[in-house]
């Protein structure tokens, strides 16, 4: 009899994740089991699993989908060819997986390969099986990258929450001079981070904004110089911090409608807003609307050597994930505590 594993799987559209027990997988050619030992909870799948039927269909989707597009393991088997990993090795799953061969991919930038919806390409956790179970397959050994000693279940968000905000702020960086001003929309799982990666990267004067006073005081803890309600004040506020001329760059993990056309009216001439959140917003950009020059864009995650760089910030303790340890069987339970905005920084769900 085949060895079983258990699973957190989206079932059913519209309800609650649940464990269930599947066949464990094993390994074809080129592939790598992974005994998972962390796997991050994310806004996005609570995203996924809000969309009705059809559109969750549209997206190429198909319950029941087994969830964790934050994944850290333990090599555990090889499959035929693979040499660059040895059994036990400790990894973390680079997840925006593309073609490979691709402009794009050559480069590291799995997560912008135009190939992925011809190939049937998916993103484990995101359409393919994902972290959240006793173990997961990754289809190839560039989707790994070595821990080596850092602690899997401590960082293992550092490969979405730490990855995305980190790409988006690279892009910007050149903006992040002394005296200016950034501004960070959401202080949650990518926003505490994003925080600490202006801080760690930059020497700009970091702003944070979010709804709920707890998650002002974890920005202010993490390194954010100011911390304000996110409304219409936060204007003027951040209008007094810069001399009346606004931010020069805004990340909005949050990225509804409102926040879009806050970051609007948040930045200054040649400013670069990132809207990172998805949550539908979105910002018109032409002539005569908002200061001159601003550039609006809409990152996705990150590259593998933007991975290696991130883990590289954790390993000399310039940031640290914020998060909350769950058992695997309680999975959902970390969700409702996403929903309810309880969480401090990220749940991590332990098999
Ligand atoms: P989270 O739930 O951990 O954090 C969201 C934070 O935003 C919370 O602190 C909440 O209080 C705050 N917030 C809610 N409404 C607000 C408002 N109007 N103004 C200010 N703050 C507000 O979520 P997360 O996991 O950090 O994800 C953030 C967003 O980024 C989600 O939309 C997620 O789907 C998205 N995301 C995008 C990418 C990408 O590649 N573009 C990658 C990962 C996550
Ligand atoms: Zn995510």
């Amino acid at each position: 009899m085949a060895e079983k594993m258990r699973a957190l799987q989206y079932t059913t559209v519209g309800k609650a994740p649940e464990i269930v027990e599947l066949d464990k997988p094993s390994p074809g050619p080129g592939e790598i089991l992974l005994k998972i030992t962390a796997a991050g909870v994310c806004h996005s799948d609570e995203f996924v699993m809000s969309l009705p039927q059809d559109v969750f269909t549209t997206m190429g989707w198909r319950t029941p989908m087994t969830l964790g597009h934050e994944g850290a393991g333990v090599v555990a088997e090889l499959g035929d060819g693979v040499t660059e990993f040895a059994v036990g090795d400790s990894v973390a799953v680079y997840g925006p997986w593309g073609c490979g061969v691709c402009d794009f991919c050559v480069v590291g930038k799995e997560m912008l390969c135009p190939h992925v919806v011809e190939l049937g390409i998916q993103a484990p956790g995101l359409g393919s099986p994902g972290a959240m179970a006793d173990y997961m397959i990754v289809d190839a050994a560039r989707h790994l990258v070595p821990l080596g000693d850092l602690d899997p279940v401590a960082n293992v968000s550092l490969t979405d929450a730490g990855l995305t905000p980190y790409h988006a702020i690279k892009r910007s960086l050149h903006k992040l001079t002394p005296g200016k001003v950034a501004v960070c929309i959401g202080a949650g799982g990518l926003g505490h981070m994003a925080i600490q990666i202006l801080r760690a990267l930059s020497p700009v004067t970091v702003v944070a904004l979010d709804i709920a006073e707890a998650k002002l005081a974890l920005a202010r803890e993490v390194g954010a110089h100011h911390a304000f309600i996110s409304d219409d004040a936060a204007v003027e506020s951040v209008r007094a911090l810069t001399g009346g001329v606004g931010a020069v760059a805004v990340f909005d993990f949050v990225g509804n409608d409102a926040t879009a056309a806050l970051a609007g009216k948040l930045v200054g001439p040649e400013a670069e807003i990132s809207l990172v959140g998805v949550g539908g917003g979105s910002l018109a950009v032409g002539f005569g609307i908002g200061p001159w020059d601003v550039s609006v864009r809409s990152p996705y995650w990150g590259s593998r050597p933007e991975l290696m760089e991130v883990l590289e910030l954790a390993r000399s303790g310039k940031i640290s994930v914020e998060h909350e340890v769950f058992a695997l069987a309680d999975g959902a339970k970390a969700y409702a505590r996403m929903h309810e905005g309880t969480l401090r920084g990220r749940a991590v769900l332990v098999p």
